[in-house]
């Protein structure tokens, strides 16, 4: 598990004009290209220090280093943690914050906290929605290019990450031009991917190694409207899923199971095999009871037990039509066992939890547990499997 902390404390000082900056960790040794490093200097390599670096972060205040011209940070707590190649935004007086971690292969890119729908079951809060504060695109650029170019995985998320438009081309990309070698996933509602001259630019800009991941509630716009709040967004999605496969864009189509919807998960599963049926693969989730989904508890949640029929009927109607099918943030105990090898181990590292029964399962380590969030909701039951 990556307990790492993401935000760390101390005494900082940025002094150019935009009071923050991102660069990459080095620690304890030097590198040429010092322009896009933070060097990192603990008590006993103090000797290291060379000029250049874009800002240091140092365990105590240096006496015989002037720091008068530097960003520097001291005094921060656990930066031990900070490793080799990590990317983190400094901003002056304030924190420092991880943006990539090196030894992941979870990380994100979050372009912005706002969303154009606002689905019951989110697992972001309104109150995170509604706060204006989004990464500028200066910022998004910056870290991109710091990030390795030997990295095997970027997500790009939200919020909604069609908000950005011609920002989330340009983004995209940089993301092409630094990262070659990398494969990203984009996470969105897809409808943006409905304008058809957003798409064609689009088709300019992606990496090759994309694919988008767009969710689908229902087979019908009336229940997926009513799940996302927005009127039209079912028709906005399915034209944009169609679009993006013309361009031969790899399409991963999500479908998240709650109360509304859990009884209907054959209908949706018929309708992408009729409509859609080039998507890469569908991925069917389970809750993640946090924001705006822990709000709307009494809507949105269905016990896992209760899913379990339809979740294989779905399953298996994907499975046969040739579309690669998974489940993700399924308790294995709680499936039927012909869709073990189709469950995966999806929660981030850091959220993942098992019940206290959980030590007696020999199925543990593939099993992919409970988020946080759900672990304590009251009907969760689970039976080790012997
Ligand atoms: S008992 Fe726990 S570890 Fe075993 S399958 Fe169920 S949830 Fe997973």
């Amino acid at each position: 598990m990556n307990n790492r902390p993401l935000i760390l404390k101390g005494n900082i000082v940025i002094r150019n004009e935009d009071k923050y900056i991102i660069g990459k960790i080095i620690k304890n040794k030097n590198v040429f290209d010092k322009e896009k490093y933070i060097q990192v200097l603990d008590d006993e390599n103090i000797d290291l220090f060379e000029k250049g670096y874009k800002g240091y972060i140092f365990d105590n205040k240096p006496k015989n280093i002037d720091l008068n011209k530097i960003n520097y940070c001291s005094h921060v707590k656990d930066y031990q943690s900070l490793l080799d190649f990590d990317v983190v935004e400094i901003v002056n007086n304030k924190t420092i914050r991880v943006l990539y971690r090196d030894d992941s292969e979870d990380n994100a890119i979050v372009v912005t906290n706002q969303c154009n729908s606002n689905c019951i079951m989110c697992p972001d809060s309104d109150a995170v929605r509604n706060t204006k504060e989004n990464p500028d695109i200066k910022k998004l650029l910056e870290q991109i290019r710091c990030i390795p170019d030997d990295t095997k995985h970027i997500t790009i998320t939200g919020g909604e990450p069609g908000l950005l438009k011609e920002n989330l081309l340009k983004l995209l990309e940089e993301c092409k031009r630094y990262l070659p070698n990398t494969e990203f996933l984009i996470l969105t509602n897809g409808r943006v991917f409905s304008n058809t001259d957003f798409t064609n630019k689009l088709e300019e800009s992606i990496p090759n190694n994309t694919r988008i991941a767009i969710p689908i509630y229902a087979d019908n716009e009336d229940m997926h409207d009513e799940i996302t709040r927005v009127k039209g967004s079912f028709r906005q999605a399915v034209v944009g899923i169609k679009k993006l496969i013309e361009k031969n864009i790899d399409v991963e189509i999500r479908v998240v199971v709650l109360k509304k919807n859990y009884k209907y998960l054959e209908k949706i599963a018929n309708f992408i095999v009729k409509e859609l049926p080039e998507v890469k693969m569908v991925n069917i989730m389970a809750l993640e009871m946090t924001g705006n989904a822990y709000k709307n508890r009494e809507q949105v949640w269905i016990n896992f037990g209760e899913v379990k029929e339809y979740l294989y009927k779905a399953c298996i109607t994907i499975i046969k039509s040739g579309i690669i099918t998974n489940l993700y943030n399924f308790p294995l105990c709680n499936l039927d066992e012909r869709l073990y090898s189709v469950a995966h181990r999806s929660i981030t590292d850091y959220k993942i939890r098992y019940k206290e029964k959980c030590e007696e399962c020999r199925a543990k380590e593939n099993c992919g547990g409970f988020f946080n969030s759900t672990i304590n909701v009251k009907d969760i039951e689970v039976k080790p499997i012997k």
